[in-house]
């Protein structure tokens, strides 16, 4: 049985408090934790301060079995990690003159002259297990208190992902009995993320693993299912249940799995049915066509492109609704092709209010049926593109869902 381990991560730079720079080093070290079945319960970032560090590690520690610190190991008086982590665990920093020479060794190596500064880096909590690191002069180390252990990584983000991969993952296996965590995304268009919430319902969205969770983006919905077992087979053999329950109730939604866009699905079910689509980009050129264009098969499929700046260069009536319905059925007899999808946005017209009708529409035209809607932004209106692209493909693949078997 995997263990229930508990890790927290601690920042350390003034940097970091005054947002010169992003913490990328705990979003890194959070994942690898999760990969490998670690739960994280708090990140901390703390300054160059060695009170403050001294306290958020030994407040860590006490909470949690694995305490990772990044940051505050290089040579310079205002790298106070060493201190911070002998001080939380009352012990002495002691002067190593083997570290000191390797540390010398690789300034030869790189031809430069170590300064006395680097004399700092030579000092270890006493007892600390010592990691090595290859990729830097910051040696890092482990010290254990109490069953719970701080291991402190350098800040440079290549030094501390190498060492993080390569001695610390390796180790905390070794120590611990640790099971591993998969997920897998299934991606869901042409329904709404509370729709969804809905249609799945609370046994599954509230279980605890694996679990279930739903993330909304630009008119698609994920949901990924995380599942954590002792080995990756029987990871997979829980994720498939959940899989089969989701499809069972929401399965009509869903168009892909990890990383499969809109744009593939709609290729694909158009070539499974040997259909090909024209596509009608007014005021939002590039929209749609350049998506379809660059998935795999996309022009394959692609029979007929048209593209216009404005409505007004076709038509004075400028119902976007009823332009983008005709046209998507225009452009299919015009071209000969099967679905038509019609995209249509004023750029004359900007609104950047969500609740006022006009905007954008999106029409497909599909074996003598129409399916339209119209949003309510502009042309210009931030992420609109990649929203009304999603919407239009999403809407044909729906519409091809429904009508085709
Ligand atoms: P060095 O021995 O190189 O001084 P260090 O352990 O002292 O390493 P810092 O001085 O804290 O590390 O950071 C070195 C650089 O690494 C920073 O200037 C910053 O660019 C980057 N860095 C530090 N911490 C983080 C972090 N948490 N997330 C992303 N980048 C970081
Ligand atoms: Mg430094």
């Amino acid at each position: 049985m995997a263990q229930n381990i508990t890790a927290e991560i601690i920042s350390v730079g003034t940097e970091i408090l005054l947002g010169e720079i992003t913490d990328t080093n705990s979003v890194h070290i959070a994942r690898t934790m999760r990969d490998i079945g670690i739960n994280v319960f708090f990140m901390t970032s703390v300054g160059d301060n060695e009170g403050r560090i001294t306290d958020s590690i030994r407040t860590a520690l006490s909470r949690a079995q694995v305490v990772i610190t990044t940051g505050g190991l290089g040579p310079t008086v205002d790298d106070m990690t060493r201190q911070g982590v002998a001080a939380a665990t009352d012990r002495a920093l002691l002067f190593h003159q083997d570290l000191l020479d390797k540390i010398a060794e690789r300034f030869t190596g790189f031809r430069v002259a170590m300064t006395d500064n680097n004399r700092r880096q030579a000092y270890l909590p006493e007892d600390a297990l010592l990691i090595e690191n290859p990729v830097g002069t910051a040696p890092c180390f482990l010290v254990e208190q109490h069953g719970h252990i701080v291991i402190s990584l350098p800040g440079v983000p290549r030094e501390m992902k190498f060492l993080l991969a390569e001695r610390v993952v390796p180790l905390l296996r070794e120590r611990y009995q640790l099971g591993i965590i998969k997920a897998l995304n299934l991606h869901a268009a042409g329904i709404g993320e509370s729709a969804l919430d809905d249609l799945i319902g609370v046994d599954l969205l509230e279980s605890s693993n694996p679990t279930v969770g739903l993330a909304a983006h630009s008119g698609v919905v994920d949901m990924r299912i995380t599942a954590k077992a002792d080995d990756e087979a029987l990871a997979d053999q829980m994720i498939a249940e959940v899989e089969a329950k989701l499809r069972e109730r929401v399965g009509t939604y869903i168009f892909g799995t990890d990383g499969e866009t809109i744009e593939l699905a709609l290729v694909r079910r158009l070539q499974a049915h040997m259909l090909n689509l024209a596509i009608s980009e007014i005021g939002l050129v590039d929209a749609v066509s350049a998506r379809v264009k660059a998935a795999p098969d996309g022009l394959v499929i692609l029979r007929h492109v048209e593209q216009f700046n404005s409505p007004a260069e076709i038509s004075a009536d400028l119902d976007l609704g009823d332009m983008a319905v005709k046209t998507a059925e225009r452009i299919c007899q015009e071209s000969g092709a099967d679905v038509g999808i019609a995209v249509v946005s004023n750029p004359e017209q900007q609104n950047d209010h969500a609740d006022s009708e006009v905007g954008t529409a999106v029409a497909v035209y599909f074996d003598g049926q129409v399916s339209s809607r119209v949003y309510g932004f502009g042309a210009r209106a931030a992420e609109a593109r990649s929203w009304t692209s999603t919407w239009a493909l999403s809407r044909a693949w729906r519409m091809l869902e429904a009508t085709v078997l």
